[in-house]
């Protein structure tokens, strides 16, 4: 597996390939789980090479203390990458990915995207992950890239991002992965103790809750409601935000349309760990 740290190692790597060779990208914050795992397995089989970038990137995190606590585990890795057969690993160093002055960053906004859910509750986000998603896409320039459906919204970002900027790349979405609890898989997970994991399995329980009333033709106001009450018995749990939205632009919704895929969103803190989860119905 090539170890690449800057772009003209990255650019020699993806020269080099035999014509005709795609490459699929699997972006990612490092701490890799299995969550990642399928994001690499798609790109491994639909692709000739693969490339994993790992960088925690500063500009997406609203929260300093978030960016501070996030876990950083490079050699386990590289092992993990080395075992699956990934073909190479970016992990730039922060010069790299934001070479000019701080004062002078850009700043990108998504409309709609950027007013609901994680674009109202953490300001900033979608600027600096749109921003260091167009900085991987044009370093590696691949063929595919590879998002899980876990961050649905950030999907939806990429999605527009890459189409009102003429990118040619396709994007492959991947489901959620999650543990045996239910509980989806995350690298904040590693931040969670044994009782706290316990907790965090409400999140996954109370979306197939509003799956099921869904179903039954409970309206979405009503299922806001009591979604939100089944957590407030939880005193370790607290709620930014429980809704259910369009997929099609993420509009929020009170009431069900006939011809809607719809998706319920939570976002909640277990203890000081911030959790996002979601369910997709139609
Ligand atoms: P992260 O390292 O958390 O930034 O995630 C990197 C990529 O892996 C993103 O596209 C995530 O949506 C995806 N991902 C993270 N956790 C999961 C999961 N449990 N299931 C599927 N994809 C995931």
């Amino acid at each position: 597996m090539k170890l690449l740290q800057d772009v003209s190692s990255v650019r020699n790597f993806t020269q080099k390939r035999a014509s005709k060779q795609k490459i699929g990208l699997v972006p990612t914050m490092g701490a890799l789980h299995q969550g990642h795992q399928e994001l690499l397995k798609a790109s491994l089989q639909d692709n000739d090479l693969t490339i994993c970038s790992i960088y925690v990137n500063p500009t997406q995190f609203n929260n300093p203390d978030d960016l501070n606590k996030y876990p950083r585990t490079l050699e386990h890795d590289l092992k993990f990458l080395e075992k699956i057969g990934c073909n190479a690993v970016f992990y730039p160093p922060n010069q790299v990915m934001y070479p000019g002055e701080e004062q002078q960053l850009l700043q990108l906004s998504f409309g709609h995207l950027d007013n609901v859910l994680e674009g109202q509750h953490r300001p900033g986000h979608f600027s600096g992950v749109g921003l260091v998603v167009t900085k991987l896409l044009n370093v590696v320039q691949p063929e595919r890239a590879y998002f899980g459906q876990k961050d649905l919204q950030q999907l939806a970002i990429i999605r527009q991002m890459v189409q009102e900027f003429f990118i040619p790349v396709e994007i492959i979405s991947v489901p959620i992965v999650r543990e045996s609890s239910g509980l989806a898989l995350s690298s904040r997970n590693q931040r969670l103790s044994f009782e706290e994991k316990q907790v965090a399995t409400q999140l996954y329980q109370t979306l197939l809750f509003a799956q099921q009333q869904y179903e039954s033709g409970v309206s979405l106001s009503t299922i806001k409601e009591q979604s939100i009450n089944q957590f407030s018995r939880h005193a370790n749990i607290r709620v930014e935000y429980f809704e259910a939205v369009r997929m099609r632009d993420f509009q929020i919704l009170e009431e069900k349309m006939e011809a809607d895929v719809i998706a319920f969103c939570v976002a909640a803190y277990v203890g000081e760990v911030r959790l996002i989860d979601n369910i997709i119905v139609s």
